[in-house]
């Protein structure tokens, strides 16, 4: 194809959707598309400053780094332009029409689908990017010349379905992105309302962003002048005290792109033999970027004020990804790569201290606000939580931060794993839990009648996650951490004879259930139950019911439950009834209908469905019908 072409392109057919999305349906918060351009802008300039550090050659003399916002009323235009890395024209055809940012998708069909109301924080918290220009332009135009290329190339779209591109002129390094604003979205080329925006999402960004502004002249009315329009502060270099909640508000707002203020501020430098700074904040929610797609893990990565990273993995563990800020490291080499700089040891022990501090803030947060911490841990808990099976080192910690329900506290009221053991009677070991789908099931489970006739605190776990990282925790303080319904306490010493003595009349009924229920493993008396009939226990070293069917439904397998043992309660009338049917009379039809039915209430009663509903309504009616 010849050089002078244009050419043109269909965008992906997901970024289609994404486009109509963003031009039909989100009507409020609008001005955000200038803070995606400017911090693309600004990334841009981190990006080839970091490669001048290599590469002199490469850079050049225009290390100005600058952005420029020029508005030009004649034309309707608003033009965002940095001289950073720029793209290539293979570069552009990737960033802007063939790739979107997982889970970009799901979020925005979820926030056409969300009150119109509450769109603002939500938008403004994912940030769809270069995309959402089209919420105020129906034609958009990208001049880029790349770093060590001598051609630019010209991206332009109207958002519909395509794109083209093109080779163009451009004077030096950089991208300007042109916006042709709709009619009805001029304001946007008014110089006070551009200030505002800038002040408001972009204030922190540090590289200056400049607008040509009429300013009065002496003699000859208005003359035109640059002016900066954001205050490039750096907070996290300044002392603790000296920085006022305000300002922290207003930077957490700008590297979270939330629109609340931070639920707590993690301030502090890091001395002796690496120093440091680290200025965090816990979010007071679950942003939509931790709920849709990859949430982007890690502080921004500061080398002496100059920016290096946007997103620092190697400072943060996945499972504290809702931590937003800066760390800022002088002793980090700034001339080596960023692949490189990825694997150097110190941000280990970056990462180390700054888990540590994270941690202690939050119990901090517990003892100071306990309610706040309470709405943290709703929000936030289930991330925290998956470092129980991803970080062995500090299991403990983490562990120390959670507040569960139990057995023996209110509904609605929490206890830690330190009040747990706090209030252990003197004959219990272990600490026990019961996962399951919600505290009025568990707290009914039969499996947990022999805990409460001996006052034993059960920690009842209801979040999806806890059946599948609870286990690996275990122990806390060197107490041991059982499953419930795998571990019940013997009964007293006289309940427990009964069970003996039982034992020997039920030799003959125990084997002719199991031959009547194909789908257990085991029929046996059980030495924990008061109250109901049956129970149903795994097996050694299988899966509580509640997990293994999570498991299934994310698999979206059909294969059966691991096969468990009815456990029944000689005591019970039931079971002492059908007892007296089989000694009379062990072919007793009436034997296999007690049989399933005993066991379809052991299901209902832990929470499962069961497998033949017609079946067991069949056979009840048939006992009531007898009844009559
Ligand atoms: P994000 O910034 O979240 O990656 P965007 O849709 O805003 O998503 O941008 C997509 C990509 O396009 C960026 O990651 C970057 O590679 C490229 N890009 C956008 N704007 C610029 C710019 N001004 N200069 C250089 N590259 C840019």
């Amino acid at each position: 194809m010849p050089e002078s072409t244009v050419e043109k392109r269909e965008f992906k057919s997901e970024l289609k959707q994404i486009l109509n999305i963003i031009t039909h349906s989100l009507y409020s918060h609008k001005e955000i598309f200038l803070r995606e351009l400017l911090s693309n802008a600004s990334d841009a300039i981190d990006k080839i400053r970091f490669n001048s550090l290599q590469n002199e050659a490469l850079v050049g003399a225009d290390r100005d780094w600058k952005i420029q916002i020029t508005p030009d009323a004649a034309v309707g235009t608003l033009t965002v332009s940095d001289n950073g890395v720029g793209m290539t024209r293979e570069a552009i055809i990737e960033h802007l029409g063939t790739i979107a940012r997982s889970g970009t998708r799901e979020f925005l069909e979820n926030l056409q689908q969300t009150e119109a109301a509450t769109r603002p924080e939500l938008i403004g918290q994912f940030g769809v990017g270069f995309y959402s220009s089209f919420m105020v332009a129906d034609q958009v135009s990208v001049v880029s010349r790349a770093a060590g290329e001598t051609q630019a190339v010209r991206w332009t779209s109207d958002g519909l379905g395509e794109f083209t591109v093109e080779p163009a002129e451009r004077a030096g390094r950089g991208t300007d992105v042109t916006l042709h604003l709709k009619e009805e979205e001029k304001e946007f080329l008014q110089e006070w309302r551009l200030r505002s925006v800038v002040k408001q999402f972009s204030d922190f960004i540090e590289h200056p962003i400049v607008m040509e502004v009429e300013k009065k002249g002496e003699k000859d009315g208005k003359t035109l002048a640059e002016e900066v329009l954001n205050s490039r502060k750096a907070l996290w270099l300044r002392s603790k005290g000296d920085v006022t909640p305000e300002e922290h508000n207003a930077f957490y707002r700008q590297v979270s792109g939330d629109f609340e203020d931070p639920a707590k501020v993690i301030h502090y430098a890091a001395e002796g033999t690496l120093e440091f700074k680290a200025l965090l904040y816990l979010p007071k929610h679950k942003s939509f970027d931790l709920q849709f797609g990859e949430a982007k893990v890690g502080p921004r990565l500061y080398i002496n004020r100059v920016q290096i990273m946007d997103h620092c993995e190697q400072v943060l563990p996945p499972y504290l990804r809702f931590v937003k800020g800066v760390v800022d490291c002088p002793d980090l080499p700034l001339n080596v790569s960023r692949e490189l700089l990825q694997h150097n040891p110190l941000l280990e022990k970056i990462q180390k201290s700054v888990v540590k501090n994270i941690f202690q803030a939050m119990e901090e947060f517990r003892t100071a606000d306990y309610d706040g911490y309470l709405a943290l841990f709703g929000e936030l808990g289930g991330i925290l939580k998956e470092g129980l099976g991803r970080d062995w080192g500090n299991r403990e910690a983490i562990a120390n931060l959670l507040l569960f329900e139990s057995l023996n506290t209110e509904r609605g009221k929490f206890i830690t794993l330190a009040q747990y053991l706090e209030a252990m009677r003197g004959d219990q070991a272990d600490i026990y839990f019961m996962t399951g789908e919600d505290r009025g099931t568990l707290e009914h489970s039969p499996a947990l009648e022999a805990f409460r006739r001996r006052g034993w605190d059960v920690l009842l776990l209801t979040d999806p996650i806890d059946g599948f990282v609870f286990p690996s925790l275990n122990d806390f303080k060197g107490k041991p951490l059982k499953p419930a319904d795998r571990n019940a306490p013997s009964l007293p010493a006289e309940d427990q004879k009964k069970v003996e003595a039982a034992a020997e009349s039920f030799k003959a009924l125990l084997p002719a259930l199991k031959d009547r229920l194909p789908q257990v493993k085991e029929v046996r008396l059980s030495s924990r139950l008061t109250d109901s009939a049956a129970c149903l226990v795994p097996d050694e070293g299988g899966l509580d019911p509640h997990t293994e069917r999570l498991l299934q439904k994310l698999r979206k397998s059909e294969e059966g439950e691991s096969p468990r043992i009815l456990e029944l309660n000689p005591e019970h009338p039931a079971v002492q009834g059908l007892l007296k049917i089989h000694s009379a009379d062990p072919s007793d039809p009436r034997i296999e209908d007690h049989a399933r039915l005993l066991y379809a209430q052991a299901l209902l009663a832990e929470g499962s469905k069961l497998p033949d509903p017609s079946d067991v309504i069949r056979r009840i009616n048939q006992l009531l019908v007898k009844d009559a």
